[in-house]
């Protein structure tokens, strides 16, 4: 069987008054230029902006693409993140085998956070987390990424009911209720699926306040068989 993977939808939203970067006793720090491999300090987070985060993470998606990842030491990576973690980008991403934020975006050990779940959904124990990334951790842009063939996503398009699954789905639920379509929704109807991976999912519904908070900046990546796992951006939504 010919799986057709892959990540399919960003969202992005920059953090630039998130956090201020200090030293261990609150002190304000030199930045340090970022260096792709480099390892993640609070010096090196400091130089780092929302628009380049967003570079890095593009970067990292073409070397992806490319084949050609960085060689991570990682071993090093864990010695030298051992005392303190500076990760420069917050990852909301689903818990599909084939679209791990590490693997696509090329990332190593204390680079980026992660939180995972099916269809990348929010609730509010995901947004403590992302809260505690942006405002105590220092991340300067939080990412929700989709990807296309999402069980999840196809599940709510379809009204799955499965043990705890089920309220899981329905947050998914009002999104595929709010695409315009003739006939049934179904996930076998491609604008439907697509129209629900691409924005509302993260949020559960399109007029949800959340899609304020979690997708200012929107980044999408485009279907496409195989393993090329290509990230686009999307048209900012505000
Ligand atoms: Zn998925």
């Amino acid at each position: 069987m010919i799986l057709k993977p892959y990540v399919s939808a960003l969202f992005a939203i920059a953090l630039s008054g998130a956090a201020i970067a200090s030293d261990d006793h609150g002190g304000p720090v030199e930045a340090r230029p970022f260096k792709p491999g480099i390892t993640m300090t609070r010096a090196v987070q400091a130089g780092i902006t929302p628009d380049g985060a967003i570079t890095i993470l593009k970067a990292g998606n073409q070397r992806f693409l490319a084949n050609k990842p960085l060689l991570h030491n990682l071993r090093r990576r864990v010695t030298q993140t051992a005392l303190g973690q500076f990760p420069f980008a917050s990852v909301l991403a689903c818990i599909d085998s084939r679209a791990a934020p590490e693997v696509v975006f090329d990332q190593s050990v204390g680079d980026i956070f992660t939180a995972r779940v099916a269809g990348n959904i929010v609730n509010e124990d995901i947004l403590g987390s992302l809260e505690y990334t942006a405002k105590v951790a220092g991340s300067r842009l939080i990412v929700v990424l989709g990807h296309s063939n999402c069980g999840a996503i196809k599940g709510a398009c379809d009204g799955v009911r499965m043990g705890n699954l089920t309220s899981l789905l329905d947050k998914i639920s009002p999104a595929v209720a709010a695409v315009r379509t003739e006939g049934e929704r179904s996930s076998k109807k491609p604008p439907v699926r697509r129209r629900c991976q691409r924005n509302e999912c993260a949020t559960g519904h399109p007029d949800h306040p959340r899609k304020k908070v979690l997708c200012s900046r929107t980044w999408r990546t485009t279907a496409k068989s195989g393993s090329s796992g290509r990230c686009t951006i999307l048209p900012t939504e505000k």
